[in-house]
């Protein structure tokens, strides 16, 4: 598969374009589109269809219909898993085609969408899918004479509101657990990235999804997801996202119907490297792929990198060197380093912020915007070092990649500086001493603390944040507690 396989496929893709309502690809009602362009090359890919607060109103009817009908909750847990099992086996029958989709959509790297994201995303679906007909209920420890059945039922409608630096994976980490739990979802993808969540919900009708259950609107925030999140008939919204945005939610929530708000939110994740770390080299590797993975556009990207201080030179050496494999090229040739930022607009955001740590900080590698074959937003991989813990470089999500640098003496000051961030998403330890790794896990504020590894990800294993991270918990069983609400049945019989 080189870069003439890959660019063969991506001039043969056709791009998915309508809003897909009550079972049928239509137009936004006010005729409505907006342009996607490849951030790579700068050229115009497709019109996708704009949907707005019409539209959103007619996929939560059609949701709401679908839902009271029972045409999906109402079917055995066995027949729900096999639908989706046969959606896993289509997108899996279109895996490069989904990954040069998402490619050209937003300038990932062709070879990790193939080979990490869309793969991932689709063992993702396959992992809900198996535990459609795993799921049990609870009976309730009372008295004699009594019987209480507490049951987890589906809420209702779902609006789910995703981000675009993984955006098939963003999709299907909500709609699969809402839709293995019976709900019926309202899906709004970035604007920056339709396409892979419109061809999802395409193949979803194709597998047998009844009409109205999976609706996927494309549009814009302040429109779309707006209306999503201010909607009156809709139960549950979970959200992907910025911090700022998912504040929003939480307002839209509680101006309208108080629906249930999941947020999974900003990041800057610290990696600690202590003296006892027995393995340097492989934790430069993985600190240097945990911040340029995706370019950077990573919620839980390994930002904050925290160096004993013994340890500072011999380390930086080893990510300079690293650094050298993530040059940027053409997302569509698999010996690229570096695809393109999501667009011209991201990319001028993160080199604001690189112009700031140039002025607060030792700049060690990088810095520059690039372009590839003289067009697309690419931002070499930079490095900073000597990086105060107050600057911005070491307090804001950055979203690009972008490594600040900074020393601890002892460990107590470790913890306290990987804890002084207002986000809590990630975080990573690198020590042989396996009690140093319990003790400092315990006292870092992260969702997902990592020993000697940086950012794993697994279906089975709870993903999301605290502090201005979110709440909830994508992936594991755990998703799917999200999507549904106990109910109770108490029944007094005579004993
Ligand atoms: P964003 O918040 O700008 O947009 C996310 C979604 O919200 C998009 O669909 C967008 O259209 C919509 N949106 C934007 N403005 C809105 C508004 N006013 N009202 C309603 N909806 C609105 O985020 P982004 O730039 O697409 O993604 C990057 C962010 O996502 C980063 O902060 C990253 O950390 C976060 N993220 C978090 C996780 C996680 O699991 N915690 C995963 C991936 C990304």
């Amino acid at each position: 598969m080189d870069q003439a396989y890959w660019h063969g496929i991506a001039e043969a893709l056709t791009f998915p374009t309508l809003a897909i309502i009550d079972g049928r690809k239509v137009p936004a009602r006010s005729g409505g589109t907006f342009t996607s362009v490849n951030p790579a090359t700068g050229r115009a890919i497709a019109e996708v269809a704009a949907c707005e607060a019409a539209d959103v109103d007619d996929a939560v009817a059609a949701a709401r219909r679908a839902f009271e009908a029972g045409v999906w909750r109402n079917q055995a847990p066995t027949a729900r898993k096999k639908v989706l099992l046969r959606l896993v086996e289509l997108m899996r029958a279109e895996l490069p085609q989904l990954a040069a989709l998402e490619s050209v959509d937003m300038g990932k790297l062709v070879r990790d969408a193939h080979g990490n994201d869309i793969a991932n995303a689709i063992d993702i679906l396959q992992w809900h899918a198996e535990e459609a007909d795993k799921l049990y209920d609870e009976v309730s420890p009372l008295p004699p004479g009594n019987l209480a059945v507490v049951r987890r039922v589906p809420l209702g409608v779902v609006g789910a509101v995703v981000p675009w630096n993984f955006p098939l994976n963003m999709a299907i980490w909500k709609c699969a657990p809402a839709l293995v739990a019976g709900n019926s979802v309202v899906l709004k993808p970035a604007e920056q990235s339709p396409f892979t969540a419109l061809r999802f919900g395409e193949l979803a009708l194709e597998a047998g999804v009844p009409a109205g259950v999976l609706n996927v609107v494309p549009g814009f925030g302040e429109t779309a997801g707006q209306a999503l999140g201010r909607h009156m008939d809709i139960d549950c919204l979970a959200f992907t996202g910025s911090t700022s945005v998912g504040k929003l939610f939480l307002r839209y929530s509680g101006e309208s119907n108080m629906k249930q708000v999941w947020l999974e939110c900003g990041g800057k994740s610290p990696v600690l490297v202590f003296p006892d770390c027995g393995n340097l080299e492989l934790a430069a590797d993985q600190v240097a792929s945990g911040i340029f993975y995706n370019q950077g556009q990573v919620c839980s990207a390994a930002s904050r990198l925290y160096v004993h201080a013994s340890l500072k030179q011999r380390f930086i050496d080893l990510l300079v060197a690293r650094a050298e494999r993530y040059r940027p090229g053409d997302p569509l040739d698999p010996s690229s380093g570096l695809g393109a930022m999501v667009d011209a607009n991201h990319a001028s955001n993160v080199m604001r912020f690189v112009e700031l740590g140039r002025r607060s900080a030792q700049l060690v590698t990088g810095g520059e915007a690039a372009t590839v074959g003289g067009a697309g937003s690419f931002i070499e991989p930079t490095i900073f070092s000597d990086v105060s813990p107050d600057a911005a470089i070491a307090r804001e999500e950055i979203f690009g990649p972008v490594l600040s640098v900074m020393t601890f003496e002892d460990e107590s000051e470790a913890i306290r500086l990987a804890n002084d961030s207002i986000y809590g998403l990630a975080a990573s330890i690198w020590t042989d001493d396996l009690s140093r790794a319990h003790r400092v896990s315990e006292q870092v504020t992260a969702g997902v603390v990592a020993i000697n590894v940086v950012d794993p990800v697994n279906p089975a294993v709870p993903f999301g944040g605290f502090k201005q991270s979110g709440s909830g918990r994508d992936l594991s069983r755990h998703a799917v507690e999200k999507y549904t609400a106990l109910r109770s049945t108490w029944i007094r019989y005579r004993h």
